[in-house]
């Protein structure tokens, strides 16, 4: 039988036996979320679990276990769009708080988070400090840097950050039968002036909604999504997100 890796299918006495030869977790966390006309409501959750598990298929054994996918995450600015279920700050920040809390009682050192919603980044680090001051934990959090090499050379997009280029491409080339590719289509994008766009630096903070930017959910340009694209970001982004997994439970 294949080394388990999944925390919730491994019985109390196998976990046991990996805290004893890994110090290190990881936890995806996605959202429940509109997505555009096109992509599932749980895309960011999915990929989460997905980028993890095909990064963890690259360490040799014995490999750190994935715990189960937080699949709520901060969506309010989505809440005009049908379909999103937010979360409020402070209930994130006690469900990141509370696992690490129990994952440091089972003897792990360092928690290794993959994160594939922006909107759960700020929390995420408030989280991943208080555990570090209170609880000695060790926190990493990937909100898609791994990906990021990749983006820039194979999204030419403007303001690509949501259901756009990118995340079309990584839908199609991971879960082609749930991208509805009949209504890809590119929204109209309305913004304020120059610089309150996304690919505007230096860029600056504004408490925007999707619907005052959007007309179709989708920020970006879901037209020029393609198969292909879509496999080599996933490519480039697995293989990062290995090598940074590996450097973590070598420190
Ligand atoms: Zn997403």
């Amino acid at each position: 039988m294949a080394e388990k890796v999944l925390w919730g299918e491994m019985t109390r006495l196998e976990l046991e036996k990996i805290s004893g030869q890994v110090d290190t977790i990881l936890l995806p966390v996605g959202s429940l979320e509109q997505h555009g006309p096109h992509l599932p409501l749980d895309t960011d959750s999915f990929d989460a679990m997905y980028i993890l598990l095909e990064a963890v298929e690259k360490l040799d054994p014995p490999r750190p276990p994935i715990l189960p996918t937080i699949s709520y995450g901060l969506s309010e600015h989505h809440m005009a769009f049908s379909g999103t279920v937010t979360l409020r700050p402070e209930t994130l920040f006690s469900l990141i708080f509370d696992i690490g809390r129990s994952a440091k009682q089972h003897g792990f050192e360092k928690i290794f988070i993959y994160n594939a919603h922006g909107g759960n980044t700020n929390v995420l680090k408030e989280a991943a400090l208080q555990l570090k001051y209170e609880l000695d934990l060790t926190v990493f959090i990937d909100s898609g840097e791994s990906m990021e090499p990749g983006k820039r050379e194979l999204v030419n997009s403007k303001n690509d950050v949501h259901a756009g280029e990118y995340e079309t491409s990584t839908s199609l080339a991971n879960r082609i039968d749930l991208v509805d590719q009949d209504k890809i289509k590119k929204p109209t994008l309305t913004f304020p002036d120059e610089s309150f766009e996304f690919d505007h630096k230096p860029a600056f903070f504004y408490t925007w909604s999707t619907d005052e930017l959007t007309d179709t959910g989708v920020i970006g340009d879901p037209t020029k999504a393609t198969v292909d694209k879509g496999e080599q970001l996933w490519d480039g982004g697995i293989k990062l997100l290995a090598e940074r997994i590996k450097t973590v439970m070598e420190l």
